[in-house]
């Protein structure tokens, strides 16, 4: 897809973190608290986990759709993680910012490699959890994923962090609290950009040219 395909009137927030390190629950946390923001729903080919809900958490998706999909060119980008396909549907991500909506996507580093390298506009947010050590715990607390999964998803992590000095932002999810607090604040000061509220001050005062 070309820069032009996908027309912005909102922010494209992209949040990445490795598992475990809690972007799930801050991204649902900045949906609650900010009504012009939108999630966006991925499709995936991964199983739902308990208490996961169809067209909620996931368009849980078999191989074959996942497949079409990627042929018919419905994906702004999608990666394999942990053996399983995760796709950000062009169609929805496009609706929801010609309303002038903020999106949050919530996809790995190699989802948000490709964001940035079709040079699209977009904020990219990296979450790191305090310690790996934190990760396991998590990721066992949260009680849905096998040891073999946890250990996958550790290695990745190692991979992932490297990936961190890419991003325009870092937090660290140690005190969810703070952790929320920075993530309002990231969110807020994109806002407030010069270039994102001209329109409206334009429309205030005429003197701005
Ligand atoms: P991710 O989406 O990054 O895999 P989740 O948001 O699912 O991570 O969080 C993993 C687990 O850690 C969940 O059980 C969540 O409630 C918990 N969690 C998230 N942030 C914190 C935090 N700051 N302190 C303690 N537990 C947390
Ligand atoms: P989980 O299976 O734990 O929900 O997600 C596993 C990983 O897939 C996470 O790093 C998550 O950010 C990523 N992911 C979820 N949806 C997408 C997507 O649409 N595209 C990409 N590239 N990654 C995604």
């Amino acid at each position: 897809m070309s820069k032009k395909e996908v027309r912005s009137g909102g922010i494209l927030f992209i949040v990445s973190a490795p598992s475990g390190a809690g972007k799930t629950t801050l991204c649902r946390k900045a949906v609650d608290y900010f009504p012009d923001l939108r999630h966006s729903i991925s499709y995936t080919t991964r199983s739902p986990r308990e208490g996961e809900k169809n067209g909620v958490d996931y368009h849980f998706v078999s191989e074959l759709i996942f497949q079409k999909m990627l042929d018919n060119s419905e994906f702004l980008e999608w990666a394999r993680v942990h053996g399983n396909k995760y796709g950000t549907s062009v169609k929805d991500t496009q609706a929801i910012l010609e309303k002038g909506l903020d999106i949050i996507l919530d996809i790995d580093v190699q989802g948000a490699a490709q964001v940035k390298k079709k040079g699209m506009s977009a904020v990219f947010i990296f979450i790191f959890p305090p310690s790996l050590e934190t990760t396991k715990e998590r990721i066992r607390n949260r009680g849905k994923d096998s040891n073999e999964v946890i250990l996958d998803r550790l290695e990745t992590a190692k991979k992932e962090i490297k990936q961190a000095k890419k991003y325009d932002y870092f937090i660290i999810n140690d005190n969810l609290d703070y952790a929320f607090e920075r993530l309002k604040s990231i969110i807020i000061a994109e806002r407030s950009k010069k270039e994102r509220m001209l329109k409206k001050v334009k429309k205030l005062f005429d003197v701005i040219c």
